[in-house]
């Protein structure tokens, strides 16, 4: 073994030398030395259900992945300065993926520099700075991209909004202004684009463009009711500005009847994000556009990443997009998603605290409330630290942290769903006889 199994003495190791605010899951966290398919296994070899990870989207250590990356890595680990097949058929594949429009490829090492990159891309096609985006969003950790997530900037200890930015509501129709039972709401949650631009204007900030999670992960696992992008789409472009959709979350099949969420929404954006699952653990992230916006940005000034579309990359991202086809991941997301949401919504009629079943595919929320309908932000904690106690890796989200995040690997099986639902019922049963108001030592 090439690391110490003392978990507490890494603990100690990690709070001497790592930055206080890189967090850690869970109050007794885990230690993970391996993984395979949607299985994980700490350093006793005990066996855990990943329902949270989308990052290894074909599974972890798939097989085909490792041979991919041994075999790039005995040939050659190069840039994009160089020519390679690897790096044109990864670009192939991302655009058969893709509306026609999109014909250039942008190869970056992670989300946050795919996004700061179409932030600078709808900048460089509309000259101007102003930027439009949901509440609650998140894009990235680097300066430019922590200005468009309010999820980070509007934190205590956060920087506050920018002035080339303006906010609008998260088209939440569970919780947010208009509800499920309006059947205008979509167009409602679209018109707040309007104000939000004439504030842009009213600072002297002419419109670069609107930049949204397709369906918002970290403000609570929320699914836009139909044709809502494509209303804040007309008005952006009216406007003059870029729409630019990230599908970090949601692209690659998680949504099971579709590819990308933009295509659930009826829309076409101009710049699509990727990242986290594209690499399948491998630092990737890509930014693809139309001809029109790549020759804006073409401005004599060269782009260049050392690392963003190294061969090794290429092949692995490639991979991934072909495992999704080959293994008919995309149909697995639909069939394990259907068969998830319905058996939540049993729990959903059984228990008063829950409060919504949501989601698309393996892209799932449920809500947990108290009887008044306020976010019950401590049964959530309960409950997500009860399941870790089950070995089962689920994540909360949400303004208020009281939405469970159920996002497995695609890979994941029907036995798996089952055990899910299973656990989360007893430990549901658990918090209706107040376990969840009791110290945690008390259990
Ligand atoms: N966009 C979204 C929607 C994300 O969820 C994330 C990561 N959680 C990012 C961007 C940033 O990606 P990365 O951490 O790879 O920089």
């Amino acid at each position: 073994r090439y690391y110490p199994t003392d978990k507490g003495e890494i603990l100690d190791k990690r709070r001497a030398h790592f930055g206080g605010n890189l967090s850690l899951t869970y109050t007794d966290p885990i230690m993970l030395v391996r993984g395979w398919k949607h299985h994980l296994f700490d350093e006793w070899g005990r066996p855990y259900l990943d329902a949270y990870n989308n990052v290894p989207h074909v599974g972890h250590a798939h097989p085909r992945i490792q041979a991919v990356a041994a075999d790039q890595l005995k040939r050659i680990n190069s840039n994009t300065r160089y020519l390679h097949p690897a790096q044109t058929a990864f670009a192939d594949k991302i655009r058969s993926k893709l509306p026609e429009t999109f014909q250039v490829c942008y190869f970056v090492n992670s989300g946050t520099e795919a996004n700061e990159l179409a932030l600078r891309l709808a900048r460089a096609h509309t000259g101007a700075k102003g930027m439009v985006t949901p509440d609650h969003g998140y894009h990235g950790n680097s300066t430019g991209a922590v200005a468009i997530s309010a999820y980070k900037f509007n934190k205590p200890g956060g920087v506050g909004k920018a002035d080339w930015v303006e906010l609008v509501d998260v088209a939440d129709d569970y919780r947010g202004a208009f509800r499920r039972d309006d059947p205008e709401r979509a167009q409602k949650f679209a018109d707040l684009i309007d104000p939000a631009i004439s504030a842009l204007k009213g600072r002297g900030h002419g419109l670069a463009g609107f930049i949204a999670e397709t369906f918002p992960s970290v403000g609570g696992q929320i699914i836009p009711p139909q044709g809502y992008l494509a209303a804040v789409y007309q008005k952006i472009r009216a406007a003059g500005g870029v729409c630019i959709a990230d599908e970090v979350q949601t692209g690659l099949g998680r949504l099971g009847e579709y590819y990308f969420g933009f295509e659930h929404q009826g829309a076409v954006p101009d710049i699509v994000v990727l990242g986290k699952p594209i690499g399948n653990g491998h630092p990737l992230g890509v930014v693809v556009t139309s001809k029109a916006i790549a020759e804006s940005f073409d401005n004599g000034i060269e782009f260049f990443s050392t690392f963003g579309g190294s061969t090794l990359s290429c092949r692995i991202g490639k991979a991934v997009l072909d495992i999704v086809d080959d293994e008919g991941l995309q149909d697995n997301a639909r069939l394990m998603g259907t068969q998830l949401i319905a058996e939540l919504q049993t729990l959903e009629a059984k228990y008063r605290c829950v409060g919504d079943v949501r989601g698309m595919g393996l892209f799932v929320g449920l809500e947990l409330i108290h009887s008044d309908g306020s976010e019950a932000t401590e049964i959530c904690s309960y409950i997500k630290n009860r399941m870790r106690d089950h070995r089962i890796l689920i994540g909360s989200e949400g303004p208020k942290d009281n939405i469970l995040k159920i996002r497995p690997p695609l890979t994941i099986e029907s036995a798996d769903v089952d055990m899910i639902v299973m656990v989360l019922d007893s430990i549901l049963a658990e918090v209706e006889m107040g376990a969840s108001d009791a110290p945690r030592d008390s259990l």
